[in-house]
């Protein structure tokens, strides 16, 4: 059924973005005036996916380039970590920080189809809590002392504790890793990503706010601490769900589908996405999200329209 609740929501929870490294010319050309959209909504941060095996290593680090040369919000690089021997995962890390970058995601990202268990070009990082170490590795003998300067000579426990800001997020999934063995697997991958010393959390997409509370509340139990954001996609046409359904392995919807299917007009079909996820919104600031992490498309309107009918845009205008 459709998220029941309605928008607008109490302000104050604050929101961030995704986007993806262009893939022709004419997104290139397209993405520097969204990102500027975007970035007058003050979001919290605007993190850029990474294609797996580096195949966008140049692209994403131009996008990020853009994000710290021309806003003030900060960036957010994905970093994947599969088939990368320890070297080259160094490598990337200092070239990303060497870029201004401060803030990852770290995740696996997916081993080729046909690679077996064991396959030696899967790389020496098995998975994102591997990553995340080493992320904290590099940073700490890599960030200059002048870097970690507050105004007047900094103690010890000023330094270490700027140190410990460095915003590592990792990957949850509400409804199950599709490798994933159990429920409870999945909430004793995120303590393991925990332990390695990530201090966020975004999920897969989702359809039903029910599924994600329910989680968040689950791995709060079992001793998770970090804020884990709600990943939030408007699905504004049947292809924008189809390639959702692609990412995420979820369930259909099937009155979303509907809907979507149904109605001829594009402007209809974008109401429909947008008034989807803005319930969707309501209902999880409502249930306690610490957050919102609203994946774009490389598109500002559909998200921008979300946050405005939720009340979020204008609480973070405002501030
Ligand atoms: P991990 O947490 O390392 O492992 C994934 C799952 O494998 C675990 O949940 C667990 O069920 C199982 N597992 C892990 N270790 C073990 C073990 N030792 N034994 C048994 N089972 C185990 N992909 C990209 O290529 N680029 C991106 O930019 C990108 N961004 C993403 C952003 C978000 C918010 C999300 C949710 C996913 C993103 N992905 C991206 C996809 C991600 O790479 C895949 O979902 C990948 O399959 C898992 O990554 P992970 O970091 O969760 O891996």
């Amino acid at each position: 059924p459709a998220p029941a609740g309605d928008a607008p929501c109490a302000g104050g929870v604050p929101f961030s973005f995704e986007l993806y490294p262009p893939r022709n010319a004419r997104a290139a050309a397209a993405l520097p005036a969204t990102i500027d959209r975007l970035a007058a909504a003050h979001p919290e941060f605007i993190s850029v996916t990474y294609g797996a095996n580096g195949s966008s290593r140049t692209s994403s680090l131009d996008v990020l380039r853009y994000i710290l040369a021309n806003t003030s919000v900060s960036p957010m690089a994905h970093l994947t970590c599969v088939g990368s021997s320890h070297a080259e995962a160094n490598r990337l890390i200092r070239e990303f920080l060497d870029a201004g970058v401060r803030s990852f995601l770290a995740v696996r990202g997916d081993p080729p189809a046909d690679a077996a268990p064991g396959d030696s070009g899967l790389g020496d990082l098995r998975s994102a809590g591997e990553l995340v170490q080493l992320i904290h590795r590099v940073q700490a003998e890599r960030v200059p002392y002048e870097e970690l300067l507050v105004p007047g000579i900094p103690t010890a426990r000023e330094v270490r504790t700027e140190r410990e800001h460095v915003r590592i997020a990792v990957a949850a999934f509400p409804n199950g890793h599709p490798t994933s063995r159990s429920a409870s697997q999945d909430i004793d991958t995120l303590l393991a990503k925990q332990a390695a010393g990530a201090n966020l959390a975004i999920t897969q997409l989702f359809f039903h706010p029910e599924d994600y509370l329910a989680f968040a509340q689950r791995a709060k139990d079992a001793g998770v601490e970090f804020p884990i954001l709600p990943g939030i996609m408007p699905v504004t046409s049947p292809a924008r769900l189809r390639r959702m359904l692609e990412l995420s392995g979820e369930d259909l919807p099937s009155e979303l589908a509907i809907q979507l299917e149904i109605e001829p007009t594009e402007e209809g079909q974008r109401e429909i996405g947008i008034a989807w996820a803005s319930r969707v919104v309501a209902q999880l600031v409502a249930g306690g999200a610490p957050g919102i992490h609203l994946y774009t498309f490389n598109q500002h309107e559909a998200v921008l329209a979300v946050l405005e009918r939720t009340g979020l845009l204008h609480s973070a205008s405002a501030t």
